[in-house]
Order: structure tokens, then sequence, then C-alpha cells
């Protein structure tokens, strides 16, 4: 059973992946479900352990990694980040499309795989914006702004390049980005829905 076709969200940390994911799991709360990925960084405030991320320990992370238990895994800004098999199969077995939110070594990883997902890159307006944002959340250091800052840089070059990615949503008002993110995706919603109402 293959199951609906996966959606990858990738682009800068900052550039709005998690509150345009949020938006489209209130509206179509059935149709999609959020790959919880595995992480070693420290949970933000309102985070939600086994939600936004099953927060674990390097030297956990590390043996899952060994048993084999992982799609794929990638280290971001110091942090060990990964795809568990577990997490796209239960949302498989479900029926809905899954969402994973990944760094540009997770999407060049997937493109390894079978699961044969849309790529989807959310920019932000410019890098400024993207520092404002990340200013806003209030939620990383100055060393984490800084390093998730030269990460943006790199992934908005490797975006261009061609093929890597199906779409590019530049999310500068939010609504916008939204509706596009939604035209998108909107086949793929509909395929769903319909196989739902049988
Ligand atoms: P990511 O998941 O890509 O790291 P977030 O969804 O956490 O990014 O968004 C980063 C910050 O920017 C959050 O504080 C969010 O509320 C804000 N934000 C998201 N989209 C917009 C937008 N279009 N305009 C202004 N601020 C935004
Ligand atoms: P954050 O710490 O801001 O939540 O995420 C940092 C970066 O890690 C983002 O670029 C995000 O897309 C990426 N990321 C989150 N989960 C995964 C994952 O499971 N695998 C990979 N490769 N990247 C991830």
């Amino acid at each position: 059973m293959m199951g609906p076709r996966p959606v990858v969200l990738s682009g800068p940390s900052g550039a709005g992946k998690s509150t345009l994911v949020k938006r489209l799991m209130q509206e179509y709360a059935d149709v999609f479900g959020f790959s919880v990925s595995h992480t070693t960084r420290n949970p933000r405030p309102g985070e939600v352990n086994g939600k936004d991320y099953h927060f674990v320990c390097r030297e956990e992370m590390e043996k899952g990694i060994l048993a084999d238990e992982f799609i794929e895994h990638a280290e971001f800004s110091g942090n060990l980040y990964g795809t568990s098999k577990k997490a796209v199969e239960v949302i498989r077995d479900h029926n809905q499309i899954c969402i994973l939110d990944l760094d540009i070594q997770g999407v060049r990883s997937m493109k390894r795989t079978t699961l044969n997902p849309l790529y989807l890159s959310i920019h932000p307006p410019s890098i400024e914006a993207l520092e404002e944002r990340l200013r806003g959340r209030k939620t990383e250091s100055e060393e984490s702004i800084q390093k998730r800052l030269a990460a943006a840089r790199a992934d908005m070059e490797i975006s261009k390049e061609p093929g890597i990615f199906d779409a590019v949503i530049i999310n500068d008002d939010l609504d916008e980005a939204y509706n596009k993110l939604k035209d998108v995706l909107s086949e793929e919603i509909q395929k769903v829905q319909a196989s739902k109402e049988n």
C-alpha cells in the first residue's frame, strides 16, 4: 500500500513552515498528518513532545540510527534531526498525506528513497525579513540566529538548482502564501477527500 503522495516542506528556519503547516492541519485535519521528527535540540516554549518533535538525547538518537529506525537524518546547527520510519508509517496507515519538514540534507536523502514526495521550498521575502522573524519568535540565542541565517543563505542558493523543488513559495503575506500552498496541493487534497467519502 503506497498511500497518498507525501509532501516535503523545506526552506530556511524561520521562513514560516510550521505556521503554514499548522493552518493546513487546522483546515484539513483529516487529510494531512505531520511526520513528527526526532531531534536532540531543546524544546522551545510551547512545543509539545510527541507533537512538534520527539525530543531525545543524542545517545538515544544515535542508537536509533544504528538500529536502522530512521529514513533519513542530518546534523543541523549543532543538533541531530531525523525522520523515523514509524513517523511516516502511522500517517500512511491513516490514508493521510504525510507532511515532512526537512532541511536541505533531508531533501537530498529523501530523493534516494522510494517515497516520491512533492518537494516544496518555503522562502522568506528577504534575509532581512527572515532575521526579523527569527528575532521576533524569541526562541533562539544570538549564536543560533547567526547559524540559521548562514544556513538560510546556502538554502536559498541551493533551491535555485533546477529540478530540486517542484515549487518555491515566497511567504511574504501569510494569507497569500497559504493560498498558494493550498493551490499546489489541491489535486492531492481532492484525491484524499474523495477516497474518504467512499
Ligand atoms: P519555521 O517553521 O520555518 O522555522 P515559523 O513558522 O516558526 O518558521 O515562523 C517563524 C516566525 O515568523 C514565527 O514567529 C511566525 O509567527 C512568523 N511568521 C510566519 N509567517 C509570517 C509572515 N507571512 N509574516 C510575518 N511573520 C510570519
Ligand atoms: P528547527 O530547529 O527550527 O525546528 O529546525 C531546524 C531545521 O531542521 C529546519 O530546517 C527543519 O526543516 C529541519 N528539520 C526538522 N526536522 C527534520 C528532520 O526530521 N530531518 C531533517 N533532515 N531536517 C529536519
